[in-house]
């Protein structure tokens, strides 16, 4: 549901009221309104994937849908604190916006459409063989054997974690690809 800023004032004004009437604080109101929302849901811990401070998270989830995320009170480096952006992780798991399948835009096409997973794996194999056989390179010009690919190059991404890295490389390199980039943060 989306909500206004003006919707956001009334709606918490209305809960600090109503908090005062059955007295609990604003705080104790979150509270009870956490463990209700977490209550009987299967608990996960995680790690923040957006800096390198690397904070301990806690994600609830029920009937395979996260139902919320907070701070690990267990995890040594951020003791249960979250920054804003950590807090906010929520609304990247539950968000209408969030692209969930691929899509591909055609050359000399303006617009990209949707596609299934299975098309765009093919695709994706199809143009790697295809590009790696035509740039292999067995011998480099002292007639050395180097067997590379200089045709492909990775980036990877900044949310990558260390054992996806590992797997990464170890494909990467089977490959014969030497220009590999990455982002490392966690
Ligand atoms: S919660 Fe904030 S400080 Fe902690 S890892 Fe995430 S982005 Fe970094």
């Amino acid at each position: 549901m989306g909500i206004s800023r003006r919707d956001f004032l009334k709606y918490s004004g209305g809960t600090a009221i109503a908090s005062t009437v059955v007295g609990l604080s604003p705080e104790e109101a979150e509270a009870r309104e956490r463990e209700n929302r977490t209550k009987g849901a299967q608990v996960t811990t995680t790690i923040c994937p957006y800096c390198a401070v690397g904070c301990g998270m806690i994600a609830h989830s029920k009937d395979g849908k996260v139902v919320n995320i907070e701070g690990d009170p267990d995890h040594p480096v951020n003791r249960g604190t979250l920054c804003s952006k950590g807090a906010a992780l929520f609304q990247v798991a539950n968000n209408p916006t969030r692209v969930t399948k691929p899509r591909y835009r055609e050359a000399g096409a303006s617009d990209w459409k949707e596609v299934e997973w299975d098309w765009a794996f093919d695709e994706i194999a199809k143009r790697i063989k295809k590009t790696r056989d035509e740039t292999f390179v067995r011998h480099n010009v002292k007639n050395q054997e180097v067997n590379r690919c200089d045709g492909i190059a990775h980036v990877g991404s900044a949310a990558l974690d260390n054992e996806e890295c590992y797997v990464l490389q170890k494909w990467l390199r089977s490959l014969g690809l030497v220009y590999i980039e990455h982002q490392a943060r966690i």
